[in-house]
């Protein structure tokens, strides 16, 4: 599956975000054992209001909700790069992510420390893409070598080696002068070089601003949270701002006493699922669902998918004997109230192998077995 990594600095609220995220997952959460520099993971339920409604207006006997990893990466420090702390063990379980959350501490607390000495998000932040960048410089320059060495070469394969050898010196360049792969806005050529090298400043990025429970309500007059969003904005990076204590707080409690408890905090929503959702969106992933009596279920899939690809996530045999597919909008469902409505006002299609799945629509597969 797709994961998202959870990096900063330590002491900002890493773990806490993680541990409320995994408590919240209603999927399962495989934890490896702690206290080891193996990265924890945990499978997080995404939430859906679309699947909500749909859900009380079927009344199946199960909801099933798409789901999200989030690997919680630790011991990154000033010099990681050079193997500080656990400097290479963390940089490896970066490379395995498709997603980077990075936290940014936003709350004081005087007891606890800070390693870079107070509390600044963006210098915080310009430390950790700072080690980053450095062990990106590393593996491009070993890639580089190499492609130096093809330019040696006769023929095509010397062109070609060429053409890397440019590309590579550009985006050295760039690196050092502590500009991430992310932001240096190469096309797709370029990119497609790239790929096999996993660069970790190439993974699409979603800030969280960690503020203490005080700050909720007055985020947008907040300092830090501010800096935090200009610096955000500026790279096209999308920020959600939480207090990650009480995060974990409301997932203590029992279902039943969130909503209260959220509103006595003025909060409408658990800060966990605008993470879980704007992670998501970070991965350019979009949700279909399948509603029936037995199960109302979502399905994840990317942007661009065909209906039979669409069907391949439930099975491969759907895939394979795709004949069509039944497709309605998951509001027009909701509007009308069944099925058999939706179908007498003609918003039932039947569409076949070439329909552009659509986010947030309702699919029945038919096919060969
Ligand atoms: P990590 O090293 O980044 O994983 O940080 P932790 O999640 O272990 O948090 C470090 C310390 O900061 C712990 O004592 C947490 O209880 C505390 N902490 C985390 N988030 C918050 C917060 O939102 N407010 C306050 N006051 N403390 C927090």
């Amino acid at each position: 599956g797709l994961s998202i990594g959870i990096v900063g600095l330590p002491n900002v609220g890493k773990s806490t975000l993680f541990n409320a995220l995994s408590s919240a997952a209603s999927a399962q959460a495989a934890n490896y054992p702690f206290c080891t520099i193996e990265p924890n993971v945990g499978v997080v339920a995404v939430p859906d209001d679309r699947l909500d409604q749909l859900t009380a207006l079927i009344k199946p006997l199960k909801k099933i909700p798409t789901s999200l990893e989030f690997v919680d990466i630790a011991g990154l420090v000033r010099g990681a790069s050079k193997g500080e702390g656990l400097g290479n063990q963390f940089l490896a379980n970066i490379r395995q992510v498709n997603a980077v959350l990075h936290v940014l501490r936003c709350f004081e607390d005087d007891n606890v420390t800070h390693v870079e000495g107070g509390v600044d998000p963006v210098r915080d932040r310009d430390v950790v893409d700072t080690e980053l960048c450095l062990k990106d410089l590393e593996t491009v320059e070993k890639r580089r070598e190499r492609s130096l060495k093809n330019t040696k070469l006769g023929g095509k394969a010397a062109e070609e080696a060429k053409a890397e050898v440019a590309t590579l010196d550009r985006v050295k360049a760039a690196l050092d002068n502590g500009i991430t792969v992310r932001a240096q806005k190469l096309n797709e050529e370029e990119h497609a070089l790239l790929q096999d090298l996993f660069l970790l400043t190439d993974k699409p990025v979603l800030y969280v601003a960690n503020i203490s429970e005080g700050q909720i309500g007055k985020e947008d007059s907040d300092p830090r949270v501010k800096a935090v969003r200009e610096m955000a904005a500026k790279e096209g990076a999308s920020v959600v701002v939480l207090a990650a204590a009480l995060e974990s707080e409301i997932q203590q409690l029992p279902e039943s006493d969130r909503p209260g408890f959220l509103e006595s905090n003025g909060l409408t929503e658990p800060g966990l699922h605008k993470v879980v959702r704007e992670g998501y969106k970070l991965l350019g992933l979009w949700t279909y669902f399948t509603v029936g009596e037995q199960e109302c279920r979502a399905w994840t899939i990317h942007k661009g998918f065909k209906a039979p690809q669409a069907a391949g996530v439930i099975h491969s045999d759907f895939e394979r004997g795709f004949i069509k597919a039944e497709v309605m909008r998951w509001e027009d469902l909701v509007k009308l109230g069944s099925e058999s409505a939706v179908k007498e006002k003609g918003l039932l299609r039947v569409e076949g192998k070439e329909y552009l799945v659509q986010d947030g629509d309702c699919m029945h597969f038919r096919f060969n077995v």
